[in-house]
């Protein structure tokens, strides 16, 4: 399987090519330079399958360049109940007849990042070590993206993580997970400033060309194509959970930022898995709502994104989402690159044709928007109804997932979170604090490994050239 731009460039490049790489050198996204057709006969087979066995399946389909026992071992490797908490690693909640939620955080993070990162994890260490390199990577988080790197990178081999946070700002719990880490090749830089600081630092330094050769600075971001890649598999997962035969379909609701969780259910969708509906929730921040009711996409400033209380979601452009619009556009790669280069460049934006626009529902794609109120009120009422305690992101999900049930078609929630991540949201909402995963009992109290300093690249470049050379 080889792999193309969104903005056309279609030099061949297999799956370990693209990797370690984030954007192509055109500036576009990867995707497959086609989705292979699941049929009946290969769908009642999968049904039976081990979600690690399911997911060598899915995604043997698309990496051919990785011989398959080592694919089989990596893959087995990752998904297990002693990382993932159950068998099914993914496993249904019914609330509502007809309304469930998948869980897909029950890894070591608590949130579904760790689905993708923790192989990811696996996938770098092999690569690394076939090509005898190193790879060190750099990122920025506000929360959930930069504990789940550091859970999947600690302890591999050739590989570091230097990762930036706003200094005092995450929550409570996602502080104390990444800076009680004790591994040697993790760094955590606190920023003293906000995240745009901490993401502009990333910029910064990737911009510079020469040091991030010298110094093989990589990065594990929302676009990286085998993160969405693994994600495909959960959806397959929670399919045949909630299915007895594959005549039925299922909708998916999913809590959405970057449109990394749903593009991955697009993919599912176009390999033919009978998804109905995808719905995509978001919060105040409703650049991707708006798209679908208008068909008009409008990037955000810093200025007007909201700070929210389902934070993973504050996002003010889906760098995702793009791969969606060229499967959209009938994989027009001029149109794509005028649409995401230079109208969004140049105006900010764009608004699609009336033609183009129709075609989103034949994709499946409905949306929905969600406030604080909302989450509150959600979160509470499933307290009450299930007796079951969702985090804010979830709520979300919930909250916008029900508007489009259908007689007759399961929806699933995708759980995203699990509520000790965000407790400040929950005790306002229920009066006490969320349950605590076994196991986590002392973690705040562990200590700590983190580096205080100036928002400024040069400070960062210097403290990774320190630690670096040893
Ligand atoms: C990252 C994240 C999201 C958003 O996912 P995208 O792939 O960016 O759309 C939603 N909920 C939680 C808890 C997250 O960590």
């Amino acid at each position: 399987m080889n792999y193309l731009s969104t903005r056309g460039d279609s030099t061949p490049r297999g799956f370990s090519d693209i990797l370690l790489e984030g954007l192509a050198p055109d500036g576009g996204l990867y995707l497959p330079e086609r989705y292979p057709r699941v049929d009946a006969a290969t769908l009642a087979r999968w049904r039976g399958l081990s979600y690690a066995d399911l997911a060598f399946e899915i995604l043997s389909l698309y990496i051919t360049d990785i011989p398959a026992d080592d694919l089989r071992t990596l893959i087995r490797k990752t998904y297990t109940r002693e990382v993932f908490g159950t068998t099914e690693i993914t496993p249904l909640k019914p609330l509502e007849p007809g309304v469930a939620l998948q869980a897909l955080s029950n890894g070591p993070t608590l949130a579904f990042k760790d689905m993708a990162m923790q192989l990811l994890g696996q996938l770098f260490e092999y690569e690394l070590a076939r090509r005898g390199e190193t790879l060190n990577i750099l990122g920025a988080t506000s929360g959930d993206t930069g504990s789940a790197a550091e859970y999947a990178m600690r302890g591999k081999q050739g590989v570091r993580v230097f990762m930036l946070s706003p200094h005092g700002r995450m929550s409570p719990f996602q502080q104390a997970q990444m800076f009680s880490l004790p591994d040697a090749n993790i760094h955590n830089l606190a920023v003293e400033g906000v995240f745009d600081d901490c993401q502009d630092i990333v910029k910064a330094v990737s911009n510079d060309l020469e040091f991030k050769r010298r110094w093989r600075i990589g990065t594990v971001n929302s676009i990286n194509w085998a993160r969405l890649l693994a994600q495909v598999v959960y959806y397959f997962a929670g399919y045949f959970q909630a299915t007895k035969s594959n005549d039925e379909r299922v909708s998916f609701s999913v809590p959405s930022g970057n449109f990394g969780n749903v593009c991955a259910g697009h993919v599912a969708r176009m390999m033919g898995l009978p998804i109905e509906q995808l719905v995509v929730a978001t919060n105040e921040n409703d650049v991707l709502d708006e798209f679908f009711r208008t068909g008009s996409y409008r990037v955000r400033g810093a200025a007007d994104t909201h700070e929210t209380s389902s934070p993973s979601m504050d996002i003010s452009k889906a760098s995702n989402f793009e791969r969606f619009v060229f499967d959209l556009l009938g994989r027009d790669a001029a149109r794509t690159r005028q649409l995401f280069g230079d109208d969004i460049a140049r105006h900010g934006g764009f608004t699609l044709t009336p033609a183009e626009f129709a075609r989103v529902r034949e994709f499946g794609f409905v949306s929905g928007k969600s406030t604080h109120a909302d989450r509150v009120a959600t979160i509470r009422d499933t307290q009450q109804r299930f007796g079951v305690t969702i985090d804010p992101h979830t709520a979300d999900g919930l909250k916008v997932g029900r508007a489009y049930v259908k007689p007759g078609t399961p929806l699933l929630v995708l759980e995203t979170a699990l509520p000790i991540k965000f407790a400040a949201t929950i005790l306002e909402a229920l009066g006490h604090e969320p349950p605590r995963p076994a196991g986590l009992e002392g973690l705040e109290q562990l200590p700590r490994r983190f580096k205080v300093m100036p928002a400024s690249s040069a400070t960062v470049q210097a403290y990774i050239v320190e630690n670096c050379s040893t």
